[in-house]
């Protein structure tokens, strides 16, 4: 394999709706950015079904095809769309170094940083068999499907409360999965979740495992871990709300990052703490996680970025 450098002016690392969002910027500004879209091409969404808030789809639409409807557009305006990854980066000078797939040097005016974030999983395999038909790790993106319906959500976390909140207004009930015999979440979630008739939090609960028909999820078995009486509680869907992991890995030792790994941007900005090094979509968002805040924070990356090479320009010439 080729073994030379390259040079660009705009890298952009990822390939979710804030990468692509970011490409089709750049490839309009003139920036002629290639992009590595990461072993899953088309990020998270590639594993939704259907998506029915992003604005511009009345219908609404499949989560793959709308991310080939993102690649399309960015391809349109000229960005070089590369299947692969990056595996390290060196961000200690000008112009700044990415390696991909382990060999391949880039070296890049800026990078705009779009790996995003994955969501934990329990790891149960029928938890995967229902990905989709039944089984969501988002709330926001798929309660609306369950509306009148009875549903579980596992997690203590202020995400798990805030998702059951947000679950209970759509939903008959929202059975909480807690592990524990207390909650991990703030006092003020914890109180909210608590008031809310509809719904019943099991503690010291763990689930066994999500049981369908083949079709749809119909139940889920769980455990009491003082106790260990089993009990199958009837739900529609099943939601899992115990985390997500920012893929940061790379970026650790030179990016500003929170205790959690997210990338830290200068507010209302996508600067981090290097010049040049941008973060745009879930990679330094915790807390909105939307396909359509992230394409907006993609698009805030490449005017970030071609405002940086402008101004880079025009110091120049001065
Ligand atoms: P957290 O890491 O805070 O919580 C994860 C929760 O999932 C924990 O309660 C943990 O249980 C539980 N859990 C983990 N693994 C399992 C498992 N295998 N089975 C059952 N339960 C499991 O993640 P969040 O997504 O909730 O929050 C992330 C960050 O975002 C936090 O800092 C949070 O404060 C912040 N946030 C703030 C919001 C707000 O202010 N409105 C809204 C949402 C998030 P255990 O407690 O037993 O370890």
């Amino acid at each position: 394999m080729s073994q030379e450098n390259e040079h660009v002016q705009c890298l952009i690392i990822g390939s979710g709706p804030a990468g692509y969002t970011a490409a089709i910027y750049a490839a309009r500004a003139d920036l002629k950015p290639i992009m590595y879209t990461g072993m899953q091409a088309g990020g998270q969404l590639t594993q939704t079904t259907d998506v029915e808030n992003f604005p511009g789809y009345p219908q609404g639409i499949m989560g793959p095809e709308m991310m080939e409807d993102f690649r399309k557009q960015a391809e349109r305006f000229g960005t070089d769309i590369r299947f692969g990854y990056v595996s390290s980066v060196d961000f200690s000078s000008a112009p700044h170094k990415v390696v991909v797939d382990e060999i391949k040097t880039i070296t890049a005016d800026t990078v705009i940083i779009a790996t995003g974030a994955t969501a934990k999983w329990l790891g149960l395999p029928s938890e995967q068999q229902y990905n989709g038909f039944g089984v969501s790790a988002c709330a926001v993106c798929d309660g609306f499907f369950f509306k009148g319906q009875d549903v579980a959500i596992v997690g203590a976390g202020d995400t798990a409360a805030e998702e059951a909140t947000y679950l209970a207004k759509l939903c008959k009930t929202v059975h909480l999965l807690v592990r524990r015999d207390e909650f991990r979440a703030s006092k003020a979630m914890v109180s909210r979740v608590l008031a809310t008739p509809n719904i019943v939090v099991h503690y010291n609960t763990e689930t066994r495992e999500i049981l369908g028909n083949g079709k749809n999820v119909t139940a889920v078995k769980v455990i009491n871990n003082k106790t260990s009486e089993e009990i199958d509680i009837a739900v529609e869907g099943f939601f899992v709300a115990i985390g997500h992991k920012p893929n940061t890995d790379i970026f650790k030792g030179q990016l500003d990052m929170d205790e959690t790994g997210y990338l830290l941007t200068k507010p209302g900005s996508t600067l981090t703490n290097i010049e040049g090094v941008f973060a745009c979509g879930d990679v330094q968002d915790m807390y909105y996680r939307q396909a359509v805040t992230a394409a907006g924070s993609g698009c805030m990356a490449a005017l970030d970025a071609e405002r940086y090479l402008a101004a880079k320009e025009h110091a120049v010439e001065a």
